[in-house]
């Protein structure tokens, strides 16, 4: 019983701190269509009061071939297009966020991809136009968070 004990403990330790990290954070892109109308304060704030905290964060402007490497998972679908030529048209900002459930709770906090849909008190209920500009991106996975994370930051720019 001891030195089961033992074992677990060990395991606990060398796998915990990577599980915990990985569920923590989560990769956002304030879109350029919140950018061009000036709200990317408000939504900021709106993801500071929602209890998350910025690891890293910058503002810059993809490039059309960036921006369809970012989306190669939606490539087949009609909006690629349309898409990838909107989160190309002006400056974005780019961060990835901690919380508890950082993942889950963010989708929750950007509301529904389409605003329609979207509940009261979400950032896309309050900024965003339409199912394609937006407002905001969320990371629909840990494992997503992380490779979108890494496709913005080096290792050395996430805190
Ligand atoms: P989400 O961003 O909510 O995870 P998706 O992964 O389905 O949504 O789509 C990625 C992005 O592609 C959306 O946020 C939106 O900007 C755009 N998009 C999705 N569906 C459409 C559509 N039917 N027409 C135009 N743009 C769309």
């Amino acid at each position: 019983m001891h030195k089961f004990n033992c074992i677990y403990k060990v395991l606990g330790l060398i796998f915990a701190p990577k599980i915990t990290k990985m569920t923590n954070r989560t990769f956002t892109m304030i879109k350029p269509d919140a950018t061009q109308k000036g709200n990317t304060g408000a939504i900021l704030e709106m993801i500071n009061n929602g209890g998350f905290r910025i690891v890293a964060m910058k503002m810059l402007h993809l490039s059309s071939e960036k921006a369809g490497e970012f989306y190669a998972v939606h490539k087949e679908r009609p909006f690629y297009g349309e898409l990838v030529e909107f989160m190309s048209r002006g400056p974005i900002t780019a961060a990835i966020l901690e919380k508890e459930n950082a993942v889950e709770d963010f989708r929750k906090l950007i509301g529904a991809t389409n605003p329609a849909n979207a509940e009261d008190g979400t950032i896309r209920k309050r900024f965003a136009a339409s199912i394609g500009e937006n407002a905001i991106h969320g990371s629909d996975s840990d494992e997503n968070a992380a490779i979108e994370g890494d496709f913005f930051f080096s290792k050395l720019e996430q805190f």
